[in-house]
């Protein structure tokens, strides 16, 4: 056997690799976890989730758009902003995260091995330290949890200082006036709305049609214009030709001839499978067109022994799902009977400014599987809570099925919507109806109430479809 042995070795410490290490250490195993950057947490913890979610705290704070108008005081954003007061929180908050991961994997005894790890063998990682020394691990089980890094895209001066990735954008000298963000997905979206709250004039451009596909058209409507409230210009089917840095500005060349002149740039063109160097030929596992590793309903590799969960496997590449991925992997390597699989349904927060999140199906899908569906809304705007925090956008939507009433999906805009979802979704967990939303007791003021009225709205919809003679006013009480 060549190298220290170890029950499992995991390489990465991101959400995968941390929980799926603290898995089997737990049930008792030897468990050797090698990452090659100086900062536990992966993108995770230092360039991904928690820096934009801070990110997004701090210019709400800033710019007071939480507050503007409750007080009848017109906020605007401190004038002086600088980047060192946008971006002082988030240093911190990554700072005490990265702590909380170190004090995770010491308290489950897990050896942590800074390094550049590679497969020699099916059972063999190199780990090679920044000053070039070696050491071999043995491994009976393989983990591979090294998470994903920003794809640039064609046509994209790299080298130009004004051109940021959602790494790069952390470490930005100062704050541009005239921001364009390419590519309208889930970062691309958020840094958008977090920018223009900031006072920053954003252009926002998308090839496609709409904003983020998977989320229910009404959903991504609502935003799109919540995104213009913001002062966003959002320009959709429109591709971008070249960007052209000039002295003064960047230049956007887009395909119809229209210039857009930056001062800087934000691409948001995807991700990539941290593949490249591990040498995976050499166990024979092929890997995708954008580096992401094959896996079973187990997270097995083509070699059974070799697991592989989180952003390296591709979608939906969430750190909440990456983390259950690597515990339901690390459960079937060592037979723990513990967890089987990754709940099939599982929610998505998009932390835009508004918050969006949903589980389960939208009419969209509905109407592509040919289900008979109905839907309820409840406007925060109707809602006590919506008016004390002042939130009159923000909506929760249901989906059921007709006629049997069973929640099909659940989708919230507006304050608190990541919370929010999770009460939608234990209901579609368990298989149960729009009904346990009008039997609960739902404190109140809360945006939670808010789901009662929904399902009451539900039911009216329900009602006047199937030609009942009692209205609306009866099923709202
Ligand atoms: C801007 C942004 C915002 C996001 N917002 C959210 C959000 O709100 N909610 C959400 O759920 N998800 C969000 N995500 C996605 C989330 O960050 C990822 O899904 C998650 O971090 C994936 O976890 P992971 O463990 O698979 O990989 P990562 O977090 O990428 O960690 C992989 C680790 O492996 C290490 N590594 C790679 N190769 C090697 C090697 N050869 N040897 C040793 N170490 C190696 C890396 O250094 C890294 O530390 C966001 C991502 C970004 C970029």
């Amino acid at each position: 056997m060549a190298g220290t042995p170890y029950d499992l070795v995991v390489i990465g410490s991101g959400p995968a690799g941390e929980k799926g290490a603290a898995q089997a250490a737990y049930f008792g195993k030897r468990v050797a976890l090698i990452e090659r950057s100086p900062h536990v947490g992966g993108a995770g913890v230092n360039t991904g989730t928690i820096p934009s979610k801070t990110l997004r705290e701090t210019a709400l704070y800033f710019s007071g758009l939480a507050q503007r108008g409750l007080y009848g005081i017109d906020y605007t954003v401190k004038p002086d902003l600088t980047v060192q007061d946008f971006l002082f929180r988030q240093h911190e908050v990554v700072r005490s995260l990265r702590e909380v991961v170190r004090q995770n994997i010491a308290r489950h005894r897990i050896d942590l091995i800074e390094g550049d790890a590679a497969l020699d063998d099916p059972h063999t990682v190199r780990v090679t330290r920044a000053d070039g020394v070696e050491r071999r691990l043995h491994g009976d089980v393989i983990l591979i949890a090294t998470g994903s890094a920003p794809s640039r895209g064609r046509d994209v001066a790299l080298d130009d200082p004004r051109i940021y990735d959602s790494d790069t954008i952390l470490e930005m000298p100062r704050l541009p006036r005239r921001l364009a963000v390419v590519g309208g997905g889930v970062i691309g979206c958020e840094y958008a709305t977090i920018f223009a709250a900031l006072g920053i004039r954003v252009t926002l451009l998308d090839g496609r049609d709409r904003l983020l596909p998977f989320l229910d058209a009404e959903v991504a409507d609502r935003l799109r214009l919540q995104m213009q409230f913001l002062g966003i210009e959002v320009r959709l089917a429109e591709r971008l030709s070249r960007i052209a840095p000039t002295p003064d500005v960047v230049r956007l060349e887009l395909a119809g001839g229209t210039m857009v002149d930056v001062d800087s740039v934000l691409v948001a063109a995807g991700r990539l499978g941290n593949t490249e160097s591990l040498g995976l030929d050499r166990l024979g596992i092929a890997v995708g067109e954008r580096g992401h590793i094959p896996v079973n309903e187990h997270y097995q590799t083509a070699v059974p022994h070799v697991y592989a969960a989180g952003d390296v496997i591709g979608f939906p590449a969430l750190a909440a799902t990456s983390m259950e991925q690597a515990r339901v992997a690390m459960c079937h390597a060592f037979d723990l009977k513990y967890k089987t699989r990754v709940a099939p349904i599982f929610p998505l927060a998009i932390y835009t400014i508004p918050e969006i999140a949903m589980a389960g199906e939208t009419e969209e899908t509905c109407r592509v599987k040919g289900i008979d569906y109905c839907v309820g809304r409840a406007l925060y705007r109707q809602n006590a809570r919506g008016q004390i925090v002042g939130d009159l956008a923000g909506q929760i939507k249901l989906v059921f099925r007709v006629p049997d009433k069973a929640l099909l999906g659940v989708h919230v805009i507006g304050e608190a919507a990541s919370e929010l979802v999770h009460v939608g979704l234990m209901v579609l967990q368990t298989g149960g109806t729009i009904d346990a939303f009008i039997n609960a007791v739902f404190n109140y003021p809360t945006l939670g109430d808010a789901y009662k009225y929904a399902a009451y709205d539900g039911l009216g919809n329900l009602q006047r479809r199937q030609g009942s003679s009692r209205g609306d006013s009866e099923t709202r009480a």
